[in-house]
């Protein structure tokens, strides 16, 4: 069975130039270009945690794939190769062709390889890891801010949230919405176009609030933030019912998969112009400023010049 499923794999997995081993030996045999840092990520989705058996399987590919080319994005790095470790509870091909067909389609439309994996039985569950590249001076790192900074967003936040909140609730989300949710964008030209220009980057997968104080606790920084300033979607406002239902979502929802980045102001229109060469929208929300005493890194500030907290700081597995 195994064998089957793994000769399926193979028999779609296009390969690069620079894979001189892919699947089907021990181990793959890659080339990295010369002068380059190899940038490495693994994420897992598992199945009642990450998505629900219900989500269409190629969602769930696409998804797995997604995910770790938006933390390849807040490194810099171009995506260039991957593996999949798929569990299974058991060996459903119809189940793998319709997953395969989002995850390649995310795969191929970035010219990524597919170069090994591993395929065993147990609870449904995809470990992805994606391998990419960087010139040195590009690699964008979360230790970068520095007080004074320009805080930036791509694209919207909080659609995913809402997504999954109004799912809860019962409610059939917004097409736009859902797609957000289930088949997340991840920002793959923007962030190698950052480099040189801005400083600190991260991926938002568990929400502003929570990522941006990452970078805040390893930069030495900390950021106010204008909730007024925030990226919305039009179904986003659609569906929010209030503004701060709109603000909680956008700050602490997760899975927006948006890239939060850090510059100098006189970067600015190096920035703008990095995003349109992207084909992305990036807003500026904020500023990166030396820390204050012992309150919060992140100070969020409404249209009131009044701070805010959202009702929930963001998403954690083990709390
Ligand atoms: P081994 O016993 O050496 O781990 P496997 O039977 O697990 O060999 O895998 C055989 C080949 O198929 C290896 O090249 C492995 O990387 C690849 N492979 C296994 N599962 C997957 C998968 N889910 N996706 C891509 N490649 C896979
Ligand atoms: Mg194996």
């Amino acid at each position: 069975m195994e064998f089957d499923l793994i000769a399926s794999i193979r028999s779609r997995a296009r390969q690069r130039e620079d894979v001189v081993t892919g699947i089907g030996d021990d181990g793959a045999v890659l080339r990295p270009a010369a002068g380059h840092e190899l940038v490495v990520t693994t994420d897992v989705l598992n199945e009642g945690v990450h998505f629900l058996a219900s989500n269409p399987p190629a969602d769930i590919g696409w998804k797995a794939l997604a995910v770790n080319l938006s933390d390849l994005a807040a490194m810099g790095a171009e995506p260039a190769w991957c593996t999949l470790s798929l569990t299974l509870p058991v060996p459903d091909a119809a189940w793998c062709d319709a997953m395969l067909d989002g995850f390649f389609e995310l795969a191929d439309a970035h010219g990524i390889s597919l170069v090994g994996g591993d395929t065993t039985r147990g609870p449904l569950a995809l470990g992805v890891t994606a391998m990419g590249q960087a010139e040195p001076a590009g690699i964008l790192r979360r230790s970068a801010a520095r007080p004074g900074d320009d805080i930036w967003v791509s694209g919207t936040l909080g659609d995913a949230a809402a997504a999954l909140s109004l799912g809860q609730g019962g409610d059939e989300p917004d097409p736009f919405l859902r797609n957000r949710l289930q088949r997340p964008t991840p920002r793959v030209r923007l962030g190698p176009a950052l480099a040189g220009i801005a400083r600190a980057c991260i991926d938002l997968s568990d929400g502003l609030l929570a990522d941006l104080g990452h970078v805040c606790k390893a930069s030495g920084v900390g950021a106010e933030i204008m909730l007024a300033a925030l990226p919305a979607s039009p179904p986003l406002t659609a569906a929010a019912p209030a503004d701060d239902i709109r603000w909680n979502w956008q700050v602490s929802g997760g899975d927006d998969y948006e890239l939060c980045f850090t510059a100098p102001p006189e970067g600015r229109e190096g920035i703008l112009s990095a995003a349109e060469g992207a084909g992305v929208p990036v807003t500026r929300i904020g500023v990166a400023t030396h820390v204050a005493g012992t309150g919060p890194a992140v100070r969020l500030i409404d249209p009131q010049g009044q701070p805010w907290s959202p009702s929930r700081p963001g998403y954690q597995h083990f709390t």
